[in-house]
């Protein structure tokens, strides 16, 4: 009888295509394989296989690809993650199945050429070329030597023939260096001992001593402790316990921690930097970790989200680190969130999973008061460190005069902080000059041609840029509309703006400017805060990019400089996210010899969430904020997912999101909401409409979305809808 494998292919497709097996040919799940589709051939992998009697008029696989099968934990996340965001499946393949596209595959040399002694016998001029590329002595592939002289490969060929130039083999570079669980460390301190121990309990691959009958407990754990509490070298231990036990770990971060700092303090522990996997990992060498990965070479891979659906062989423990990051949440193609699937892979691999942070998300607080996750915590800094006294300036006292952003209190605070030859920060979220030009004479303010958004003024560009689909227009000397030379006005402070104000006030200072605009690229940035880090700097003027993760030993008082800013939104979370982000920033200080102080420019004092931060009681911030959210149905107590309908026709996106809410029909415990503008209601000239469902907590969210989806209106034109299970912002 012959066999029908049912192929998932990497498109977005909702189910698996049928082919038949062809004789001879024997195939098991999880393997990947090339199909026709249509005209072409394409990878796919094996979801599914069964008997049939007769003959079959499917068309056949074409043959088995030599890449590692998927595993069966593997292929049921991508069916999990299918199922719960509502995406095509074949989209959630597509982000296990990164296979190396045919140029890189190509690629792939072990073989360099390399010019030697020997003078050509015919010099052509294609030949005199390539021999002046190779005149360096370095060694280079064929094709890209080929390249670099604007030569055909044969010519290459005919100089190796001839012996003018010689192969050599290429060890290539290693890419999982095998970490050492017992290089010799420093000493854990009591509370981190602790830790580690509770940490441990319950591992299943953990065999705590005297203690055989010990059972598993595979609930995810939430390490909790204050930033530098020392939760780092706490989740070192689990992974040293891990390698020890033939296992591999996985430990993901938000991709800007995945600092040069933090790869040497993995080092520092055990003895290689470890396997790092990121968006800026070029092709070969990506597809030589994932190999490694599925052979179970590598034992521990650093990573951002993606590093998540790495085909690992023995998996036996997954830490996300800083768990409440929202960089953790995709927002396009499939929208999961990281942290979230990070829990549901270790429950199919069955391997415990470690969430860190010092100001975890409300929701993973709910689940380990709830006790569905266990909670172990390291309450104080390591090695006996301050937390730092934290204080309002309130600026509706102390008001900076008109165009300056530093207040008295603050500029003061800083140049004493320098005079003792420490390092202040002066935080504040956002970049660019200035967020908002408008021209004096007419009142015309700057705006985004594709978006609705206000362009940012980025003054070492001399540009007006768009935040949200980087477009950019030179800042114009007269104003656009009315014509008016020289009125054009700079509205509210970014960092560069600020960088300006403290170019005067700290005369001589070594001031630097860190955002996401530094320029020359990630590696640079990467570099400029390890210079941070070894106090080659005075004041540093940093967006969050510098509020999280980082070590500065020299910074003992930060500076927030509109601690305001987020908590105006209209967004529910705003109050935890202002939280995370004002408890991040202003634990930077003091975590070195000295202690640390931060002081917060504020108008609102007496806000909720201000008042929670200066007093240093982030369980009142909890307690006030779980009850509010419970109060209001709101996640983790209801359940959220928001429709983005967009189309290049505002009347389209909005008719076409009024004909979905009409066929809502919402069950009891439902609730649909829209549609309405989306916050940003013109991205890169789509027009969005936004429908928000909200369910109660036991509601099958899915299931109805599902329903709702398929009796609405046919999605035509260029209309498209976006599902969001679970938005981190609405
Ligand atoms: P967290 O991750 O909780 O913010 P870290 O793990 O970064 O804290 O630790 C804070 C600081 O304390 C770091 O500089 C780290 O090197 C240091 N530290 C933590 N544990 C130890 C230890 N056992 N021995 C020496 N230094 C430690
Ligand atoms: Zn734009």
């Amino acid at each position: 009888m012959p066999s029908v494998a049912e192929i998932l292919i990497p498109l977005a497709l909702d189910t698996p295509y049928s082919y038949v097996v062809p004789a001879g040919l024997e195939l098991a799940n999880g393997d990947v394989v090339q199909v026709p589709l249509g005209p072409r051939e394409i990878v796919g992998v094996v979801w599914g296989l069964t008997e049939t009697a007769g003959g079959s008029n499917l068309r056949p696989v074409t043959g088995r690809l030599p890449y590692p099968p998927l595993s069966e934990p593997l292929r049921s996340l991508v069916d999990w993650i299918a199922r719960y965001t509502l995406a095509p499946k074949g989209s959630a393949l597509s982000m296990v199945l990164r296979l190396p596209d045919e140029a890189n595959a190509a690629e792939t040399i072990r073989v360099a050429v390399r010019i030697t002694d020997k003078p050509p016998s015919r010099p052509t001029a294609a030949r005199t070329k390539v021999l002046a590329v190779a005149a360096d002595g370095a060694l280079r592939g064929k094709s890209a030597l080929a390249k670099e002289a604007g030569v055909s490969v044969s010519v290459i060929d005919g100089l190796i023939d001839d012996g003018v130039l010689e192969t050599v083999a290429v060890e290539p570079e290693p890419v999982a260096p095998r970490p050492d669980p017992d290089f010799p460390r420093t000493p854990l301190s009591p509370a981190q001992g602790e830790a580690v121990d509770e940490l441990l309990k319950g591992f299943p691959w953990h065999q705590p001593p005297g203690d055989t009958e010990a059972p598993a407990d595979l609930r995810p754990v939430l390490l909790e402790g204050v930033t530098g509490s020392g939760k780092t070298e706490v989740y070192f231990e689990a992974v040293a316990a891990c390698i020890r036990a033939g296992l591999q770990a996985l430990i993901l971060m938000p991709e800007i921690a995945l600092t040069a700092q933090f790869l040497d303090r993995f080092a520092a522990r055990f003895g290689v930097r470890p396997a790092a996997w990121h968006s800026g990992i070029g092709g070969k060498r990506r597809e030589r970790l994932r190999a490694a990965v599925a052979e179970g070479e590598a034992l521990v891979v650093v990573g951002a989200r993606s590093a998540l659906f790495l085909p690992f062989a023995r998996l036996g423990l997954i830490v996300v680190d800083e768990e409440h990051e929202t960089a953790y949440k995709q927002e396009d193609g499939v929208h999961y969130h990281a942290r979230d699937m990070a829990v549901v892979r270790g429950r199919l691999e069955g391997c415990p999973v470690v969430l860190t942070s010092a100001t975890p998300a409300i929701e993973t607080r709910v689940n380990a008061a709830r006790d569905r996750y266990r909670h172990v915590l390291l309450p104080e800094r390591f090695g006996g460190r301050k937390m730092p006294d934290i204080a309002a300036i309130d600026m509706r006292r102390d008001q900076p005069e008109r165009g300056r952003f530093l207040s008295p209190p603050l500029v003061n605070a800083v140049k004493h902080t320098l005079e003792r030859g420490e390092q202040a920060l002066l935080f504040l979220n956002r970049r660019g000059y200035a967020p908002l030009t408008l021209c004096r004479a007419c009142g015309h303010r700057y705006q985004c041609k594709n978006c609705s958004t206000w362009l940012v003024e980025h003054r070492f560009r001399r540009a007006l840029v768009c935040h949200q689909c980087g477009y950019a227009e030179r800042r114009p000397e007269a104003c656009t509309e009315c014509g008016t030379f020289d009125n054009l006005t700079a509205c509210g402070p970014g960092v560069e703006r600020i960088a300006e104000e403290a170019a005067e006030v700290f005369p001589g200072r070594r001031i630097v400017v860190l955002s996401s605009d530094f320029p020359g690229g990630a590696e640079r940035l990467r570099q400029e805060l390890d210079a941070v880090a070894a106090g080659e700097c005075d004041v540093v003027i940093g967006t969050q990019l510098v509020a999280k993760g980082h070590n500065f030993p020299f910074l003992t008082l930060v500076g927030v400089l509109d601690a305001d800013i987020g908590l105006t939104s209209g967004d529910p979370r705003a109050a935890e996210r202002t939280f995370q982000l004002l408890q991040q920033v202003t634990g930077r200080a003091g975590r070195g010899e000295k202690p640390g102080r931060a002081l917060v420019q504020t108008y609102q004092p007496d806000h909720p969430v201000i008042a929670a931060l200066l007093s240093g009681d982030a369980e009142r911030f909890y307690a006030e904020e779980i009850q509010a959210r419970e109060a209001a149905g709101l996640p983790p107590f209801g359940r959220l997912a928001a429709l983005i309908v967009s189309a290049s026709d505002r009347a389209v996106a909005e008719a076409h999101g009024q004909a979905l809410a009409r066929a809502a029909d919402p069950p009891e415990g439902v609730m649909v909401l829209g549609p309405a503008e989306a916050p940003l209601a013109l991205v890169r000239g789509r027009y969005r409409f936004r429908l928000l469902v909200k369910t109660e907590r036991n509601v099958d969210l899915q299931g109805y979305l599902r329903a709702w989806l398929a009796r609405g209106p046919k999605v035509r034109g260029n209309v498209r809808v976006a599902i969001d299970v679970d938005p981190q912002s609405f």
